[in-house]
């Protein structure tokens, strides 16, 4: 199927009426992070009636807070997880294919201070390219002290002996969301966001469809389908407990949440184009230092946590250790007042039966595909990496339960280029660098064609791309402007907050509406709070 030539515009009333409409859809996807939109995209292009629906915004949960790397898992081959790291690897490969303007490989180097670091490490990295198989993206290197420092110019160079320098991908997950969105979009699916799930309709003991609030008007209604996927990522379990009660059954949580920090820096404190890999801190964690958007993100921690804020907060001690660890890497230290944004994010870990809620490292990172006696089905945990072969195996997966039916076609999505997507082999500007227009691949003309082109509003974002926010890519709210289709409120918080009152005023021209400002910049604020 060929794309449309210019991209569906998104005007939400429209989506708001034609969700209104009466009509039984194949599937109704609750969830707007990469599970859910993953799902919504392979179900579309098997000719499936789609519906998705977010309570917020696309990858507002988990799916914009991730450590942005397309990667096997380096870690999980430590903990012998083979089959979980060559899938991944599989599907990195898939990944930086699909959307090469959005995903592309990075080179990682891992210092050495001790004789034995560089062969210990340097052979499960060489385990690691032989897994990968045709779908390697480089090959593992042993590097000298002079190299290591070539491709970390400001590594600690006390007893440096030298590193390891292998190969995984990195990317820009809001946008890999929206995008998803939109290809599912093109192709017949309806997504919306701020439309939540506030219930689940049953009728003879199956599920039916969905009871939904749309969060802007407040208007509810009633979507039916004849399968319901649940992919609200940390939250599934708050369904499942509607699904059970409906049916008078008592349903065990699934989900072990587990929290994750990044600080974000500047460049000056990792220049150059490779990231830093640190394999096992001093508390037996894998720390990254990663050129990302022209900052280095530093993290990331792995706590688990009990309650599922929407805005989850750091703990003191992640902070104090991500800062540590980086002193012992770097030669100028972060410290707290050089941190431009601290975000949060929480992991949809699957519980193991025996779970105490006590260490979530040791949980494993694979999926989880439940189908209740009702036939809701819930999908969670796994990583943004396997995103595509997740969504695979919950089509796969209801078909095999009768959900869907038995001559439903095959999964077309493994080599299925997303929108905007140029050719795998084009060059492109790396995603370690600053933000801009190549981030829009081959919709960049079209980008260029909106009325403030040259207009900056901030580093990197023009009114152009605030403007292509709002027709294009479903932004409401300067939120879903500045953190998830340009990701300013992640990258810079301060900057953020200054470019608020003339995103706004963009926001408002394009939506015919007055758009506030309070809210974000309350948020603003917490991206800049250090515990
Ligand atoms: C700190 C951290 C670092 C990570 N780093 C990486 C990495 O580098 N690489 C990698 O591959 N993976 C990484 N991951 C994992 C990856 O980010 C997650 O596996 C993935 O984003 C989970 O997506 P999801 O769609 O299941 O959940 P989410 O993105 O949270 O999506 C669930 C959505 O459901 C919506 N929702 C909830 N309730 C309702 C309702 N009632 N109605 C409608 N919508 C609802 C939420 O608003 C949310 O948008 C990381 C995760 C964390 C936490």
């Amino acid at each position: 199927m060929t794309l449309p030539p210019t991209p569906l515009k998104t005007d939400r009333s429209a989506l708001v009426a034609r969700l209104a409409q009466p009509h039984t859809y194949d599937l109704a996807i609750i969830g707007g992070g990469a599970t859910g939109l993953g799902v919504a995209l392979d179900a579309v292009l098997r000719g499936l009636s789609v519906v998705l629906l977010e309570s917020h915004d696309f990858a507002k949960g988990t799916s914009s807070r991730a450590t942005k790397l397309v990667h096997g898992g380096v870690r999980y081959l430590a903990q012998g997880n083979i089959s979980l790291v060559r899938e991944a690897l599989h599907e990195r490969t898939n990944l930086l294919n699909n959307a090469p303007h959005l995903a592309q490989r990075l080179a990682f180097v891992m210092p050495s201070y001790h004789w034995w670091e560089a062969p210990f490490y340097g052979i499960g990295l060489k385990m690691y390219d032989v897994l990968a198989g045709k779908a390697g993206l480089g090959a593992t290197e042993f590097l000298g002290p002079a190299r290591t420092r070539a491709c970390l110019p400001t590594v600690s160079e006390h007893d440096l002996s030298g590193g390891v320098k292998y190969w995984d991908g990195q990317f820009d997950d809001a946008r890999l969301a929206l995008t998803l969105a939109r290809t599912a979009a093109a192709h017949g699916a309806l997504v919306v966001n701020y439309c939540e799930a506030v219930g689940l309709i049953h009728e003879a003991g199956r599920v039916a469809g969905v009871h939904v609030r749309d969060t802007e008007s407040g208007q509810e209604l009633d979507v039916r389908a004849r399968c319901v996927v649940n992919a609200t990522g940390v939250w599934v379990d708050a369904l499942r407990q509607q699904d059970g009660e409906a049916l008078g059954r008592v349903s065990k949580p699934i989900v072990a949440p587990s929290q994750g920090v990044h600080l974000v820096v500047d460049r000056e404190f990792l220049p150059g184009n490779h990231a830093l890999m640190v394999p096992k801190t001093a508390d037996g964690r894998v720390l990254f230092a990663v050129p990302w958007l022209g900052k280095v993100i530093l993290g990331t921690t792995d706590t688990p946590r009990k309650d599922l804020a929407r805005e989850p907060e750091p703990f003191a001690e992640e902070i104090a250790f991500i800062l540590s660890e980086s002193a012992r890497y770097l030669q100028r230290a972060p410290r707290r007042e050089d941190v431009r944004s601290v975000w949060v994010g929480l992991r949809p870990l699957v519980k193991p039966p025996e779970d105490d809620g006590g260490n979530t490292k040791a949980i494993s990172r694979e999926h989880t595909v439940a189908i209740s006696r009702s036939g809701l089905v819930t999908v969670t945990g796994g990583k943004w990496t396997t995103y595509r072969s997740m969504a695979e195996d919950v089509l796969n997966k209801c078909r095999e339960s009768g959900l869907m039916p038995a001559h439903m076609p095959g999964s077309r999505t493994a080599h299925f280029a997303l929108v905007g997507a140029p050719q795998p082999d084009a060059p492109t500007t790396p995603i370690c660098e600053a933000p801009g227009p190549h981030l829009y691949g081959l919709e960049r003309g079209l980008l260029e064609q909106l009325p403030g082109q040259g207009v900056m509003l901030a580093p990197n974002l023009s009114e152009a791309m605030v403007r292509f926010a709002a027709r294009y890519e479903y932004a409401r709210t300067v939120e879903d402007v500045l953190a998830r289709r340009n990701r300013l409120l992640f990258l810079d918080a301060r900057a953020a907050a200054a470019a608020a009152p003339a995103v706004a005023a963009v926001l408002a021209q394009e939506l015919g509406v007055a758009v506030p400002i309070e809210d974000f910049l309350k948020l603003t604020q917490r991206y800049l709070t250090l515990p």
